[in-house]
C-alpha cells in the first residue's frame, strides 16, 4: 500500500510520464505546470537541500500528477549497495557502478527541449553527452556559470533566469565519435526499435550486448586513451561533467573501432578492468564479447615480440 506524507494531494494539471521522459524531469514538468517550484516538491518529498529526487518519490509523484507509478519509478535512478560498490537501476537496467549515472548533475539539449518540452532519460546517463537529434553537445552548465541543477525555475530556464536557447549560440557540434558511442548507449537502452546502422558497421558488434557492460567498457577504453585521464580520476567532486564525457567517449570510439577491426591489442594493465566486468556479467554476449577482449591482452614473449593474432583470438565478436 502506498504510504502518503501528509499534504500530498491530486494537482489539478495532470499528465501521464511520456516514453523516454526522465523521471525527475517530468517531476519538474508537472510541478512548474502547477505553479509548485522544484524546491517545494523537494522539500516535500525528500529534503530542502534536495537537487533531485530520490526513487522513494516516485509513488507520491505518480499520485500527485496523474502518472503510473511503476513508469515514474522506472524513470528515476534507484541507488543501492552491493558489498562496497553502489550499483544502481534505472530504465529497467541494471548499472553496476552507479556513477554512469548523473542524478544530481543533469545536463540538456535546448532544442531538444523546445521542441519536446521534456527531459530525455538518456541525458541521465553519464557518458551520454551528446544529442543524438540534433547531433550537438548537451550543455551541463548555464552561461552565469553554474553547474544544471533540477532545483530551477523550469526545465528549461536556470536559477539564475536566463533560457538556456540563449545557449544555441554557443551549442557545438557533437564529434562523430562521441555521438557514435551516444546512439549506440541509446539503442542498448531500448530507446530506438529500428537499426541506426547497416550490418557492415563495426558497432553493431555491440547491438547485444548489456548497457552496463557497454558503458563500463566505454569508461576504462576512453579513460586509457584520452589525454584529459587525470582530470576524471581526479576530479574533486568525483563528478565527469559533459565535457570530459566527450574526451572520454570521443577517445574510447577510436580504441574500440581498432580494437574491433583488429589493428590493435589491450594492454596488460586493462585486465583487471576487463575481469571486474566479465565477473558481473550475466548475459552470454557480454560473456562471448569480454572473454575475447581477455583474449586480446598483449602477452610478452621471449623474444621481446606480442602475441597476438593467433587463432585463439579469432573469436565471434572481433572477428
Ligand atoms: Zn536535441
Ligand atoms: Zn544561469
Amino acid at each position: 500500500m502506498m504510504l502518503l506524507r501528509e499534504g500530498t494531494q491530486p494537482f489539478p494539471l495532470i499528465d501521464e510520464i511520456w516514453p523516454g521522459e526522465d523521471g525527475v524531469g517530468y517531476a519538474l514538468r508537472m510541478a512548474t505546470q502547477n505553479a509548485l517550484t522544484f524546491h517545494q516538491l523537494a522539500s516535500h518529498l525528500a529534503s530542502p537541500g534536495h537537487r533531485y529526487l530520490p526513487n522513494s518519490a516516485a509513488s507520491e509523484l505518480a499520485f500527485m500528477f496523474g502518472a503510473s507509478t511503476l513508469k515514474v519509478a522506472n524513470a528515476i535512478v534507484a541507488r543501492h549497495r552491493r558489498g562496497n560498490v553502489v550499483e544502481a537501476e534505472f530504465l529497467s537496467h541494471t548499472f553496476h557502478r552507479a556513477k554512469h549515472l548523473r542524478q544530481a548533475h543533469p545536463q540538456v539539449c535546448p532544442l531538444c527541449l523546445q521542441e519536446g518540452g521534456h527531459a530525455r532519460a538518456s541525458w541521465s546517463i553519464t557518458l551520454v553527452c551528446c544529442c543524438t537529434v540534433h547531433k550537438t553537445a548537451l550543455i551541463d552548465r548555464c552561461g552565469c556559470g553554474r553547474t544544471l541543477s533540477w532545483r530551477r525555475k523550469n526545465l528549461q530556464t536556470c536559477e539564475c533566469g536566463s533560457d538556456f536557447l540563449d545557449h544555441i549560440q554557443v551549442m557545438q557540434p557533437a564529434p562523430r565519435g562521441a555521438l557514435a558511442i551516444c546512439k549506440q548507449i541509446e539503442t542498448l537502452l531500448g530507446f530506438t526499435t529500428f537499426r541506426l546502422h547497416p550490418e557492415s558497421d563495426w558497432i553493431s558488434r555491440f547491438d547485444a550486448i548489456s548497457v552496463d557492460t557497454f558503458l563500463r567498457l566505454i569508461w576504462i577504453l576512453g579513460n586509457r586513451a584520452s589525454t584529459k585521464r587525470p582530470s576524471i580520476a581526479t576530479s574533486s567532486n568525483g563528478i565527469v561533467d559533459s565535457t570530459t564525457a566527450r574526451q572520454v567517449t570521443e577517445a574510447a570510439y577510436d580504441e574500440l573501432k581498432q580494437l574491433a577491426n583488429g589493428r590493435i591489442l589491450l594492454r596488460r594493465t586493462m585486465r583487471t578492468a576487463i575481469e571486474a566486468i566479465r565477473q558481473d556479467a550475466t548475459t552470454v554476449p557480454d560473456r562471448q564479447l569480454l572473454d575475447s577482449l581477455l583474449l586480446k591482452i598483449t602477452r610478452p614473449v621471449a623474444s621481446g615480440r606480442v602475441l597476438a593474432g593467433q587463432r585463439s583470438v579469432q573469436l565471434a565478436l572481433f572477428e
